[in-house]
């Protein structure tokens, strides 16, 4: 199917110069979207993964469709603030200034095996520090595992330098 087609493209959003990938308009498409989590799950059903951990919040969206075709389970990572229980926190340079995302420190037994997923990977800050709050909580990242991937962006480099595997459905230039 052509997944890409059902994505929209936003011009100048949030900013002038920018093209938004708005992926409502495939998870607004049954077809679309089952393909989409249909895929990821195939990609990584042979790799042991135990925890799919998803990215606020359209990570949630595919993430935890995805950890239910695996029959594995869901760790949120969240924005500062929202998790109840104890955290860590990894802070990341956004283009101005940074933002914090956390998980549960009890989010992963000795020996998990992480699948880290998002929507879209483009600089590859967030994605980044999730793998290091990944590591930090004692999990393995398996892989780190997109719907769309943006080629010519430093987010694939910059997640290769910590070694991960790095994994797209789609990708746009
Ligand atoms: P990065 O940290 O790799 O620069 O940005 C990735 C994060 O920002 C992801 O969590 C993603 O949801 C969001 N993001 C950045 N650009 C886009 C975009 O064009 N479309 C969508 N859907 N999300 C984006």
């Amino acid at each position: 199917m052509d997944l890409k087609a059902s994505i929209r493209a936003i011009p100048d959003h949030p900013k002038p110069g920018i093209v938004f990938r708005d992926l409502t308009t495939l998870m607004g498409n049954p077809e679309a979207f089952a393909h989409t989590c249909g895929a990821m799950a195939e990609a990584f059903k042979s790799r042991g993964v135990t925890h799919v951990a998803g990215i606020e919040a359209r990570g949630f969206i595919f993430g935890a469709a995805v950890a239910d075709r695996l029959g594995c389970a869901f760790v949120p990572v969240r924005k500062a603030g929202k998790l109840p229980s104890e955290t860590l926190r990894r802070s990341y340079a956004l283009e101005y200034g940074e933002d914090t995302l956390e998980i549960h420190k009890d989010a992963l037994p000795a020996g998990a095996k992480v699948l880290l997923l998002d929507d879209l990977l483009a600089t590859g800050g967030t994605a980044r520090a999730t793998a290091e709050l990944i590591r930090e909580a004692g999990g393995e990242v398996l892989s780190a595992a997109f719907v769309v991937e943006l080629e010519g962006l430093p987010g694939r480099a910059k997640l290769e330098e910590l070694s991960l595997d790095v994994w797209s459905l789609t990708q746009f230039k």
